[in-house]
């Protein structure tokens, strides 16, 4: 079957599309992106929480100057178009920023949108992740910003998601550059202390996950108390249990960090109600509508 994939305007064939060895993006990873799901729900295909997807696209290309401008709406229905056109329900779509050609370091004046997806049924089961404290913090603010979604930041989350697995564990825990909880390579943390849930507050030190935020949402609405603040690694390992989440992975939950099981079994926390309750939501069950 013909793959398509959404580039300069046009829905084209996958391998008809080379990409720009010139462009700025690829040498120095001077891009953006974002990451979205979709999901065959009570109501048909669904992307879930496209439109927030690509206000993160738009302000993250703000943030590091990036000159693309678009109607989030045209971007949203080029996303189910490409969907129609892969004959694809749950999937995975991937939307990219890219600069124009230009070896300066000086930001390009051009930029591009290229979408591409596939399929993506992710389970993890009930299977628990085991973790390691990062050697690898996630990089300073003060260099570029880190509450978005930078095509280079990922540089630093694939050698901490490289070091962790090299030494035998599923994932990686990153601090900031303050030495607090930060987040893993590629989600948000959770974790929980007698029926209370705790993240890092959203600040300059993170990404501020679309999952995340829904999490804080859902737990409200079930009045499970949320508290964002400054987390340390000594309060993360010492808590009841503790998870990740984000639009790929959803809810997952961490077993051990560095070796150190968490008390609570997590089919007893509360990140096991979350979870479940995500799952709800994505899927459109309408019992979760009236929520979010
Ligand atoms: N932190 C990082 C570093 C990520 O790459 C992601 C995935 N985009 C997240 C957190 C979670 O973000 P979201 O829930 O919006 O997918």
């Amino acid at each position: 079957m013909k793959k398509f994939i959404y580039s300069k305007g046009k829905f084209v064939e996958s391998d008809s599309t080379g990409i720009d060895i010139f462009s700025q993006s690829i040498h120095y990873g001077f891009g953006v992106f974002e990451g979205m799901r979709s999901y065959i729900t009570d109501h048909g295909i669904k992307i879930f929480k496209a439109k927030e997807h690509f206000e993160r696209l738009l302000k993250s290309c703000e943030k590091i100057g990036i000159p693309f401008k678009a109607d989030i709406y045209d971007l949203i229905r080029a996303s189910y178009h490409l969907l129609e056109l892969n004959k694809l329900d749950n999937a995975y779509i991937r939307p990219i920023v890219t600069t124009g050609r230009g070896m300066d370091l000086k930001v390009n004046d051009t930029a591009e949108i290229t979408i591409i997806a596939w399929e993506w049924d992710f389970y993890n089961g009930n299977k628990l992740l085991s973790t390691c404290i990062s050697p690898h913090r996630r990089p300073s603010p003060t260099t570029s910003p880190i509450n978005a979604k930078i095509t280079g930041n990922y540089i630093n989350s694939i050698i901490a998601t490289t070091d962790a697995v090299n030494r035998g564990f599923d994932d990686a825990i990153q601090l900031d550059e303050r030495g607090y909880v930060a987040e893993t390579p590629g989600a948000n943390l959770f974790c929980e202390k007698d029926g209370i849930i705790y993240t890092p507050a959203v600040s300059d030190y993170i990404l501020p996950g679309i999952t995340r935020n829904t999490i804080i949402k859902i737990a409200h609405s079930l009045e499970i108390e949320v508290v964002e603040k400054n987390i340390s690694p000594e309060e993360f390992i010492d808590a009841d249990s503790a998870f990740l989440c984000s639009t790929a992975a959803e809810v997952v939950g961490i077993g051990s960090v560095d070796n150190i099981p968490f008390r609570l079994n997590f089919e007893d926390s509360v990140g096991a109600t979350l979870q479940r309750a995500y799952k709800k939501l994505v899927l459109d069950k309408l019992s979760y509508k009236v929520i979010i």
